[in-house]
């Protein structure tokens, strides 16, 4: 690879068939170092969250504003930018050399002599198969797979494809972009002499919580999907293969299959449950109703920190706490040290597991996770002492009452401002018109508040029936019923895994609504 510092490089990356985590090792890595990501329709947007590059569509889907950059363009602007020295990554769906014109990229690279990578992606039919229960080359059942383009049309002269044979083929075929031709392919397969009772399958949006799958013959398949609905991104399947799907299909077995489940955290925090969402096999739909930020005078929080010698007890209320206080100790050239001499107690488990991102052991944490809790479990330990509490712009006041009734001396600094989010993101509201977002999770009262006051009007009789809200704890309930927001489930432990338990539970139970 050429070291020329002048110039940058350009990463064709495949993104993979939709699942983000099935994005290769290589290709995060890439993502991490762009400057610029040109990425098309296939891709995850959640996938974006790895990169802190400016990030570009360069194709839009049916109804999505957005400008769409034809090949020369997007061929133009991968040169330029890598001539301006930059890191560029072009993120295309699958594998960038199957039906992904990355070769025809790839060829502008090399003639403009611009230095650049190929990573190959997961390619959709090969997800499809593992996700849809259906292998390709059984041994006892298929000796050969093709990947065919189904985007020519079968019938034309002028059509590539042969489809006699094609017809003869000694395996599985997989089209790709055929599913708005399935009539004319079956039908060509057909006429050159593949039985019509051959098993034939179509699976749609594979890999993400909307996949669907059906199965026949190739006799009836396109009128089953036309039936069903299904729409591109497509594939069609054909071969003996596809009847061991019945035993062994797992993806759309996750207990959360095909849920869409709002997630109101700021953006920044939502990891956790993004990969708690897609390990259920639920589609997470962001929709941050507050954010974090730093609060408005540092300088608060730094006299604070000069003083911590003062004080006999740290105590924090949240993860977010954690994280402002010891990355301002940090950022000022100070270290963990400064907090040797004092007691440290933490709300929760989460918030005990932010204190060992610093190699800190929180030596106070209630059984239960509420501030009242916390409260009583330092009374027998604060009497005379001085606590020092790093909190957020706003919240509950109750640990400054019952610990002020447990004759500790508790002051508060600022450590970080929670910032309401302006309105809901136009893709969670289009769900929750639609009557398609199945839960919204609210992690606490501010974001339950926040939620009924961005809640457009039209959209409020759904809540209770296709939208159901679950609570992280009485408080956040309470909050969100003196709003007028009906609670669907609450969670029995406080926290984050606790409120996943309480959705598993409400949608496995028998008397749960089924779709
Ligand atoms: N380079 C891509 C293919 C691009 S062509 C790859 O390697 O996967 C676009 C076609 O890919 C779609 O028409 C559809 O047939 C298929 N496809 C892409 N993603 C898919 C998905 N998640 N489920 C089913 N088919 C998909």
């Amino acid at each position: 690879m050429s070291v020329n510092k002048q110039v940058g490089r350009v990463f064709l990356v495949g993104a993979g068939p939709g699942d983000p985590r099935l994005l290769t090792v290589r290709g995060l890595w890439c993502l991490r170092q762009a400057d610029l990501v040109l990425y098309d329709g296939l891709v995850n947007p959640l996938l974006l969250r790895e990169t802190s590059a400016a990030a570009e569509r360069t194709s839009r889907a049916a109804g999505v504003d957005g400008r769409r950059l034809d090949q020369e363009e997007i061929n133009r602007r991968l040169i330029a930018t890598a001539r301006e020295g930059k890191t560029v990554v072009r993120l295309k769906g699958g594998d960038p050399f199957v039906f992904g014109r990355g070769s025809e990229e790839a060829a502008a690279l090399a003639e403009a002599g611009i230095p650049f990578e190929v990573v190959p992606g997961v390619t959709a039919a090969v997800a499809a198969g593992a996700y849809a229960g259906i292998s390709f080359t059984h041994r006892e059942l298929s000796s050969a797979v093709a990947f065919v383009t189904g985007h020519e049309d079968p019938v034309k002269p002028s059509s590539r494809l042969d489809y006699e044979s094609l017809a003869r083929f000694p395996g599985t075929l997989v089209f790709y972009m055929g599913l708005d031709r399935l009539p004319e392919i079956a039908k060509s397969l057909i006429e050159h002499g593949m039985p019509g009772d051959t098993p034939a399958a179509v699976i749609c949006k594979a890999t993400l919580p909307a996949q669907r799958t059906l199965t026949g013959t190739l006799d009836g398949i396109a009128t089953q999907v036309q039936a069903a609905g299904l729409k591109p991104p497509s594939l069609i399947i054909v071969g003996e293969c596809i009847s061991q799907r019945e035993h062994i299909a797992w993806f759309e077995q996750c207990p959360l299959f095909g849920q869409r489940i709002g997630i109101t955290r700021p953006l920044k925090q939502a990891g956790n449950e993004i990969e708690r969402c897609l390990d259920l096999g639920a589609q997470p739909v962001l929709m941050p109703l507050i954010e974090i930020k730093p609060p408005d005078d540092p300088g608060l929080l730094d006299a604070a920190i000069a003083r911590l010698n003062e004080f006999d007890w740290l105590v924090f209320t949240s993860v977010n706490g954690v994280r402002a206080l010891f990355d301002r100790i940090w950022e000022i050239g100070l270290d963990s040290r400064v907090v040797s001499r004092l007691k440290l107690a933490a709300i929760g488990p989460a918030t005990a597991e932010a204190l060992h991102e610093y190699r800190l052991r929180a030596d106070l944490v209630p059984e239960s996770y509420r501030s009242e809790d916390l409260a009583s479990a330092m009374t027998p330990h604060v009497k005379g002492q001085r606590v020092l509490w790093p909190r957020a712009s706003r919240g509950r006041d109750v640990l400054i009452e019952s610990l002020t009734a447990a004759e500790a001396q508790i002051e508060t600094v600022v450590a970080y401002r929670h910032c309401d989010a302006e309105s809901l993101p136009d893709q969670a509201i289009e769900l929750l018109e639609a009557g398609q977002l199945d839960w919204i999770l609210l992690s606490s009262p501010a974001i339950a508040r926040r939620l009924s006051a961005l809640l457009p009007d039209a959209v409020r009789p759904q809540l209770g029936q296709s939208t159901r809200l679950a609570a992280i704890s009485p408080v956040t309930a309470d909050a969100a019923h003196e709003c007028g927001l009906p609670i669907a489930t609450v969670a029995e432990t406080f926290t984050w895994e606790g409120l996943w338990e309480s959705v598993l539970k409400a949608v496995q139970s028998p008397f749960a609504p089924r779709k």
